[in-house]
C-alpha cells in the first residue's frame, strides 16, 4: 500500500491523496503555449508532473486502483503564434495564413516532444490541441451566457467575476487586491475591470472559427476548462501547473468550470510548482542568461543529467540551475549506470517510494540512491532509478565504457568496489587478489585521484576469467 501526500494549494495543507474514482485516476497539467522551444524553466512542470505520473501508477499497481488518466494541453491559439504566421507570410512563405499556423504549432509540437522525450517524460495519455476542442468551447461559453455568469459585449464575451463567489480562493486573494495587483485591461465594453475574455473576434487575417457571436478564438482559459470537462468529467483529481499560472489562469479556469458545472468539484487537489533560476538570478533574455532545453542539449548535457538537476530541488522551493550542479550530477550518474549494468530488475527501493510518496520529496529520493550506490545494493537502485525516470531499461550511450558491454562494466565496477572495500578494511590480501584476477582477466585499470577509476581492455581480456574472479570475491 503506497499512502500519497500532497500539498493541496486549494487548502494550503499537506494531505493524504484519495482518489475519487479509483478504477480511473485522472490528472490534468496545463501544457505549453506552441509558439516556440521550450525554454529551461518550461521543463520543470514536465518533470515534476512526470514524477507524479509515475508515482500515481506504481501506486495504482500497488494499491489496486485501476488506470491513470494523465492529460496536458497544447495552446495552439494564441496572438503571438498568429503574428508569426503573419510575419512570415510577408517574408514570402508559401501558403495560406492556416498553412502557416498549422507548420509553426506542428513543428513546435514536434520539438516540445523531441525535448520531454530527452528528459525522460512519458507523454500524457491525452495531448489535446485547442483547436480540436473549439466546439466544446462554444458549447461552455453558451451554458455560461445562459446560466447569468458570461455575457456578450462589442464581440467579446466575457465572464462576469463577481458572479461567482469563490473567486480568488485558490491564490487567497479578494477581487479588490487582484484589481489593485494585476494589469487588467480597462475595456469600456467591460461590466467589471476583472471580468476576462472567453471569447474575442477575429478580424479579416486573423484565425477563427463560427460562433453565435461571429467569427472569433476562444480566450486562454476556456481551453483548459472545456478540454478537461471533455476528456476526465466534471470532477477529477489532480490539476497541476506552474505557480505563475495560480493567477489568473486557474482563478479563472476553476471559475468557468465551477460556473458552468456547479455539480461537480472541478479539481479536488491542486499542485503548483515553483520556478526556476540560472546561476542564482532570473533568466532573461536581456541577462543572457536564456536558453532552452535544446541548447543544453546541443552542448552535450545529457537528458538525463538535466533530470537529476531538476529533481534535486523540491518541487515547491524555487530552483537553480547551476553549471556546477549539471556536472556533479553527471558525475553522479555515469557511477551509477556503470553499477547498474549487472543488476537485475527489481522493485524500486521502499524508501525511495516512501519519499515520492511523501509531497514528491526528489531530493530525499536520491539521498536514498546515493545510499543504495554506496552500499553496493544495484538491483534496488535500478529499480528506484526506473521510478525516477532516470533510467529506461537502457544505459545511456554517453555512460557506457567504450569497448565494454553493459553487463561487462558491470562485472568491472562490482570488482572495483570490492577492492575499495576491501582496502578500507585493511584486506590488502583480498584486494591484491581483486587487482591481480582483474589482470588475468585482461582488465587495465587506471586510478583517478578525482572521480571514478577508469578501465580498458588489454588484448588479453576474457569475460569468462573475469566473470571467474567475479564468482571467487
Ligand atoms: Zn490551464
Amino acid at each position: 500500500m503506497v499512502t500519497i501526500r500532497l500539498t493541496n494549494s486549494k487548502t494550503r495543507k499537506k494531505e493524504d491523496f484519495i482518489p475519487l474514482d479509483p478504477a480511473n485516476v485522472r490528472m490534468y497539467v496545463c501544457g505549453p503555449t506552441v509558439y516556440d522551444r521550450a525554454h529551461l524553466g518550461n521543463a520543470r512542470p514536465v518533470i515534476v508532473f512526470d514524477v507524479l505520473n509515475r508515482l500515481l501508477r506504481h501506486a495504482a499497481k500497488e494499491n489496486g486502483w485501476g488506470k491513470v488518466t494523465y492529460v496536458r494541453n497544447f495552446t495552439d491559439v494564441d496572438d503571438k503564434i498568429n503574428a508569426e504566421a503573419l510575419r512570415r507570410q510577408k517574408a514570402g512563405a508559401a501558403g495560406t495564413l492556416e498553412d502557416l499556423i498549422h507548420e509553426r504549432t506542428e513543428e513546435t509540437i514536434a520539438w516540445y516532444h523531441a525535448d520531454t522525450d530527452a528528459l525522460g517524460a512519458l507523454r500524457p495519455d491525452h495531448e489535446p490541441r485547442a483547436t480540436e476542442w473549439i466546439g466544446a468551447m462554444v458549447a461552455m461559453i453558451e451554458d455560461l451566457i445562459a446560466k447569468g455568469h458570461a455575457y456578450e459585449a462589442n464581440g467579446h464575451v466575457l465572464f462576469r467575476v463577481r458572479s461567482y463567489a469563490g473567486y480568488g480562493k485558490l491564490s487567497g486573494r479578494s477581487i479588490d487586491d487582484m484589481i489593485a495587483g494585476a494589469r487588467v485591461e480597462v475595456a469600456p465594453f467591460k461590466e467589471d475591470p476583472m471580468d476576462f475574455v472567453l471569447w474575442k473576434p477575429s478580424s479579416g487575417e486573423e484565425p477563427g472559427w463560427p460562433s453565435p457571436w461571429g467569427k472569433g478564438r476562444p480566450g486562454w482559459h476556456i481551453e483548459c476548462s472545456a478540454m478537461a470537462h471533455e476528456l476526465l468529467g466534471e470532477s477529477f483529481d489532480i490539476h497541476g501547473g506552474g505557480l505563475d499560472l495560480q493567477f489568473p489562469h486557474h482563478e479563472n479556469e476553476i471559475a468557468q468550470s465551477a460556473c458552468a458545472h456547479p455539480h461537480g468539484q472541478f479539481a479536488r487537489y491542486w499542485l503548483h510548482n515553483e520556478m526556476l533560476q540560472v546561476e542564482g538570478k532570473k533568466m532573461s533574455k536581456s541577462l543572457g542568461n536564456f536558453f532552452t532545453v535544446r541548447d543544453l542539449l546541443d552542448q552535450g548535457v545529457p537528458g538525463e543529467v538535466i533530470r537529476f538537476v531538476f529533481l534535486m530541488t523540491h518541487y515547491r522551493s524555487p530552483m537553480d540551475w547551476t553549471a556546477e550542479k549539471a556536472l556533479n550530477a553527471h558525475r553522479t550518474l555515469t557511477k551509477w549506470y556503470r553499477q547498474i549494468g549487472l543488476s537485475t530488475a527489481v522493485a524500486p527501493y521502499q524508501p525511495v517510494v516512501d519519499a515520492l510518496a511523501d509531497d514528491l520529496n526528489t531530493h530525499e529520493a536520491l539521498t536514498q540512491c546515493h545510499a543504495l550506490s554506496n552500499a553496493g545494493d544495484f538491483s534496488a537502485l535500478r529499480g528506484s532509478l526506473v521510478l525516477l525516470g532516470l533510467f529506461d531499461g537502457n544505459i545511456p550511450a554517453w555512460a557506457q565504457v567504450p569497448g565494454f558491454s553493459d553487463a561487462e562494466t558491470g562485472l568491472v565496477r562490482d570488482l572495483l568496489q570490492k577492492r575499495d572495500q576491501a582496502r578500507e578494511q585493511k584486506n590488502y590480501q583480498k584486494a591484491d587478489a581483486i587487482r591481480e584476477g582483474m589482470k588475468r582477466a585482461g582488465v587495465v585499470v587506471r586510478d583517478l585521484k578525482d572521480g571514478e577509476p577508469e578501465f580498458e581492455k588489454a588484448k588479453n581480456f576474457d569475460v569468462n576469467v573475469l566473470d571467474a574472479v567475479w564468482g571467487e570475491t
